[in-house]
């Protein structure tokens, strides 16, 4: 695995997001023949290449979504109740969804980029960047968002674009 470089991944961003954008909005309404097929292969290519340890880039500029389920089992690991726990933590974004106050997240080790609760992490975290978590019709849009600040996600575009950008 490669350390995540950031001053390329913000260079190939400058020039490619537009592209990328582009390619992602039209995949949406139209899906390349085989995309569903060919993403998992690329995105377990991706996760050869990528360190999420030397980046954390999620934990710091993006929040996860804490369920309820989340929100007890992190509560109980500090002795707190789960609306202690939301009262110091989090906040209700407009989607009415709990997500963290503040970034980076507050359980982000920024010595180490470690999660300081990995093994009780909400479960949002725990999948992220949800590279084939659904089709790619019903996540392209995620996708979107995700390039601006992920560099898994970015990567699995781009070489999904090599393969079928002009499909
Ligand atoms: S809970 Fe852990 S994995 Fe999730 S955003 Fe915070 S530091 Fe990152
Ligand atoms: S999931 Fe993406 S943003 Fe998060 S650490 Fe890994 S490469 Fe970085």
């Amino acid at each position: 695995m490669i350390p995540v470089n950031f001053r390329s991944f913000r260079k190939k961003l400058s020039l490619y997001r537009k592209i990328y954008r582009s390619f992602l909005t039209r995949s949406e309404k139209l899906p390349p023949p085989g995309i569903d097929k060919i993403t998992p292969i690329v995105a377990a290519e991706v996760w050869q290449e990528v360190d999420c340890l030397t980046c954390a880039n999620c934990c710091k500029k993006m929040t996860p979504t804490f369920t309820i389920k989340d929100i007890k089992r992190i509560a109980a690991h500090f002795n707190q109740t789960p609306e202690a726990f939301s009262a110091q933590w989090l906040v209700k974004d407009k989607n009415k969804d709990m997500v963290n106050l503040r970034q980076p997240c507050q359980f982000l080790d920024l010595t180490t980029n470690m999660c300081s609760i990995y093994a009780i992490r909400p479960e949002d975290c725990a999948g992220f960047p949800h590279l084939t978590k659904r089709k790619w019709e019903e996540y392209a849009y995620v996708h979107k968002q995700n390039i601006d600040y992920c560099p898994a996600t970015f990567k699995m575009v781009e070489k999904l674009y090599a393969r079928m950008g002009r499909l």
